[in-house]
């Protein structure tokens, strides 16, 4: 791993794309990487989670949530590309690239057959790592990446701001966050269990009322006055954006 950090030159990369909201999942179990990996992005702005553990990381990456992964091969519990491999066959395009090890010729050719974007070999510049982040999410169709689109209802997540024919919708960071799940992937219903883990944590007591309540007021910031009501209750089952037809 190289420690310098030059800030002048991650500088002029994070003028290529802004980094501000960029959600990034980090799997990596050597500590020393993956808090280097983490300190280097958070400083360009990104909003960084670190997985130590292949199982815990196959979870986190097939929630919706990232932008990018960055995934190690060699892990505790499933290895990266395992987790690769399964989000592929589920049809999850999030952009993944692979933290290899120089002698792992054979998984990098593996990982990128598996369907990974890239891939950095350790130790890297974080200049270079990031300047790859922005590569692929530019390859996914650049700042559109970033905005999330249902219908009439537009979600930026660089600016964090919603809007519903172009009206703006104040929301506080919870329903920004819930709405955001939920438009990741029109559509698709979450269940409130799902919804809790995504947007509070997992230390939330499933009893809790939480995601109805927010729910509910997301529901009347986003339909109230506008056309088509886009949050559906699929009942007893949970909570979907309608997909445009
Ligand atoms: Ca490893």
């Amino acid at each position: 791993m190289t420690e310098s950090s030059s800030s002048g030159a991650s500088g002029a990369v994070a003028d290529l794309l802004d980094s501000r909201g960029v959600k990034v999942l980090i799997v990596e179990d050597e500590s020393r990487v993956a808090g280097f990996v983490k300190k280097g992005l958070e400083e360009q702005g990104f909003l960084v989670e670190v997985c130590d553990h292949g199982d815990a990381a196959y979870e986190r990456a097939r929630s919706g949530v990232f932008d990018v992964i960055l995934l190690d091969v060699m892990l505790p519990g499933r290895d990266g590309l395992s987790i690769l491999a399964n989000l592929r066959a589920q049809k999850q395009t999030v952009p993944v690239i692979l933290l290899t090890a120089r002698s792992e010729l054979d998984e990098r050719v593996q990982g990128l057959n598996l369907g990974a974007d890239d891939y950095v070999t350790k130790p890297f510049f974080l200049e270079e790592l990031i300047a790859r982040i922005f590569a692929v999410i530019r390859r996914r169709g650049g700042d559109q990446g970033l905005r999330l689109q249902a219908g009439d209802l537009v979600v930026d997540l660089a600016t964090r701001e919603a809007r519903r024919g172009g009206q703006p919708i104040t929301l506080t960071p919870r329903e920004f966050n819930l709405l955001e799940v939920l438009v990741r992937t029109p559509g698709r219903v979450f269940t409130r269990t799902q919804l809790l883990e995504r947007v509070w944590g997992y230390d939330f007591d499933p009893q809790t009322n939480l995601v109805d309540v927010n729910i509910q007021r997301l529901r009347k910031k986003i339909d109230a006055g506008a056309g088509e009501p886009l949050l559906e209750t699929v009942r007893g089952v949970g909570y979907r954006i309608r997909k445009a037809d």
